[in-house]
C-alpha cells in the first residue's frame, strides 16, 4: 500500500498541485475538500491518475465536519504518511463577519481552529501509522511576518493576550484579541495561529512520536483562487506587481512541487521548521529555514493559544 497524505483544500491552488506533485512522487493524496465534484473535476484537469487520490467530504467552516472527516478517514484504513493542513479563506472586503454553526468568526474557523482540531485528531492516526518518516506540515505565509518586507503591510497580526478567544469568541466578538473585526487582520491572525500550532506539535509531540512538524512560505502566488474575494482589479493588478515589479511571484506549479518536497525530501526532515525560499523568485532558489515572527516564535503565546484553542473546539 502506497503512504497516504491528506491535503486540505485540494480542490485548487497550492492543494490541487500539490496533489498533483505528490502523486508524481508515488504518494496516494486524500484530497479533503468542501466541494466533492469541484475536487474531482480539478484532478481530471491536471489529469491526475482517478486511482491515486481520494476525495473526502470536510467543510473547515463547521468542527463537527472535521469530526465527520476524522471518523471517515479513521475507517478507511488508509497507512497515513502525512497531513498537509493548507485551506484557506480570505475575505478582505467583509464589513461583518460570517459565523461557524458553532458562532466563531469564519477566517479563524477555516483557517485556524479547524486546522487545530484536525491535527490533533489526526495525530491520533500518526502516531498509530507503521511508516518511519510521518510528516505534519502546516501552510505560512510571509504576511504573518512584519519583521519581512512582505509583512510590513497594515493592518497587521496582533493576537494580543487573547482576549477574544479566552472570552468564547462568539457574538459580539470576532477577533483574537476582542478588538473590532478587520477582516485582513483576521486572516494574519490566524496564520499567526497556524505557525504557532506547528511549534506547539512540535514542542509537545516530536519528541515522543518522532513526527516532524513543519511550516512553509511557498512564495507569493499571486493568482490563485485566495484572492476571489478582492476587488476584480486587484486580481488583474496584483499579479503583474508581483511578477515584474517585486519578483516575488511563484507559479501555483512550482509552489505545489514545494510543498510536495517538504513532504517527502530528506532535507527538510526537521521539525519545528519554518522553511522559505524568499521573497524574490525563480525556479532554481533555494530553501532556507527562517526565522518566524517575535509573536509567531514567543512559547508562552503558543501555550496559551494552544489551550484557549482545545476549549474552543471543545478538546480540553
Ligand atoms: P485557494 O483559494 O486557491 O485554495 C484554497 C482552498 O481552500 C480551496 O481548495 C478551497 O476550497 C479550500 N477551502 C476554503 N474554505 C474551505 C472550507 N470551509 N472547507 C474546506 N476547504 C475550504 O488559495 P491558495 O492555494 O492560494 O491557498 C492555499 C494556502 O496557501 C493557504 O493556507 C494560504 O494561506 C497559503 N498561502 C498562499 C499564498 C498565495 O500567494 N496564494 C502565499 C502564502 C501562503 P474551494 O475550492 O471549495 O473554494
Amino acid at each position: 500500500q502506497k503512504p497516504t497524505v491528506i491535503i486540505t483544500g485540494a480542490s485548487s491552488g497550492l492543494g490541487l498541485y500539490s496533489t498533483k506533485a505528490l502523486v508524481d512522487r508515488e504518494w496516494h493524496v486524500v484530497m479533503a475538500c468542501r466541494d466533492v465534484s469541484k475536487a474531482g473535476n480539478a484532478a481530471r484537469s491536471l489529469n491526475i491518475p482517478q486511482d491515486s487520490y481520494t476525495v473526502m467530504q470536510i467543510d473547515l467552516g463547521d468542527l463537527n465536519s472535521v469530526r465527520d472527516f476524522s471518523r471517515k478517514f479513521t475507517g478507511s484504513g488508509k497507512l497515513l504518511g502525512a497531513l498537509v493542513c493548507n485551506a484557506a479563506i480570505y475575505m478582505p472586503l467583509l464589513k461583518e463577519p460570517l459565523r461557524s454553526p458553532e458562532g466563531y468568526e469564519l477566517t479563524m474557523t477555516t483557517n485556524h481552529l479547524s486546522h487545530f482540531l484536525l491535527c490533533n485528531l489526526m495525530l491520533e492516526q500518526l502516531k498509530k501509522s507503521p511508516l518511519k518518516d510521518k510528516r505534519l506540515v502546516i501552510l505560512g505565509t510571509v504576511t504573518h511576518n512584519p519583521d519581512e518586507p512582505g509583512g510590513k503591510v497594515y493592518p497587521r497580526p496582533d493576537l494580543g493576550k487573547l482576549e477574544g478567544f479566552e472570552a468564547g469568541f462568539k457574538d459580539p466578538i470576532s477577533m483574537v484579541d476582542g478588538k473590532k473585526f478587520e477582516p485582513v487582520k483576521a486572516y494574519k491572525d490566524s496564520k499567526v495561529c497556524n505557525i504557532l500550532t506547528m511549534l506547539e506539535l512540535h514542542r509537545r509531540y516530536h519528541e515522543s512520536t518522532g513526527i516532524t512538524f513543519t511550516s512553509l512560505y511557498p512564495g507569493c502566488v499571486a493568482d490563485t483562487l485566495l484572492f476571489r474575494n478582492h476587488y476584480r482589479l486587484f486580481q488583474k493588478l496584483f499579479p503583474l506587481f508581483q511578477k515584474y515589479i517585486t519578483k516575488g511571484y511563484v507559479s501555483q506549479e512550482l509552489a505545489g512541487e514545494r510543498v510536495a518536497r517538504i513532504v517527502v525530501e530528506p532535507e527538510f526532515k526537521q521539525s519545528g521548521a519554518y522553511w522559505s525560499w524568499g521573497n524574490r523568485n525563480s525556479q532554481n532558489r533555494k530553501a532556507f529555514l527562517q526565522k518566524v515572527s517575535p509573536q509567531a516564535r514567543d512559547d508562552d503565546k503558543a501555550r496559551s493559544m494552544w489551550e484557549a484553542s482545545a476549549k474552543l473546539v471543545g478538546i480540553e
